[in-house]
């Protein structure tokens, strides 16, 4: 069992923790550490923690604890665990919220899901849709995983799944705005609506956990 020492958890992690729980739109202290969250997560297995217990050290303050963390890395954001939730702890959003802050702070625990990721969207932005053949190419590449998933490569050609040709969206002007809104509220923080600007009035109350010291159980 890892112990834990709470008082070492600054009133900058409490702040930190805030500003996650205010990107998510999501209050870790309404979780009462059931675990059904983490029944059901089937990436809970490749975890350094579960996701009850990222929600347990978002509590507790542990900021630096969950930016360390693999898991939000390692989630493939299918929302079981906030379908799942009794308490309806959006633990997806929380997980997505983590990881832009790990970003904020130059951590990227799982290189490759940073890389993929980063991949994925400017393929997005640049040609309005996914292609698999650059996401593969360029991913392979980068990662250092050169010949990961080459012998799929045959199959997927003969099934029709992937080819040389690309298929242009009408309007990828459009799509780029979206995405680099999209990535504008990732980067700051925000927990702004995309569609509506929020108003001070409209954002949801920042978690605000007690003094550490205070705060009972583990995050085990
Ligand atoms: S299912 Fe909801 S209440 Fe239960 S541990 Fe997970 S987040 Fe907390
Ligand atoms: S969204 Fe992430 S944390 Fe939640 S069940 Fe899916 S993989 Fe697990």
């Amino acid at each position: 069992m890892t112990t834990i020492d709470l008082s070492e958890v600054t009133s900058a992690d409490l702040e930190a923790v805030s500003q996650i729980s205010r990107e998510a739109d999501v209050d870790p202290d309404d979780c009462y550490q059931c675990g059904k969250c983490t029944a059901g997560c089937p990436m809970a297995h490749e975890m350094d923690l579960v996701p009850r217990q990222i929600i347990r050290s978002l509590q507790l303050g542990l900021y630096r604890r969950v930016l360390t963390a693999k898991s939000p890395w390692v989630c493939a954001q299918c929302q079981v665990c906030s379908v799942r939730c009794p308490q309806e702890v959006r633990i997806a959003e929380l997980m997505l919220a983590v990881r832009h802050a790990a970003k904020r702070e130059g951590l990227r625990p799982v290189r490759e899901t940073d890389i993929f990721d980063d991949i994925f969207v400017s393929n997005i932005r640049s040609q309005g849709r996914n292609n698999e053949v650059f996401l593969a190419a360029f991913y392979n590449l980068q990662s250092g995983h050169l010949v990961q998933d080459v012998a799929n490569v045959p199959a997927m050609v003969a099934r029709g799944m992937i080819g040389p040709r690309i298929n242009h969206v009408k309007d990828k002007a459009a799509v780029r705005r979206i995405v680099d809104k999209v990535l504008k509220k990732g980067s700051s923080g925000s927990s702004d609506s995309l569609d509506t600007p929020s108003s001070p009035s409209s954002s949801v109350a920042p978690s605000s956990p007690s003094s550490p010291g205070q705060r009972d159980g583990d995050a085990q």
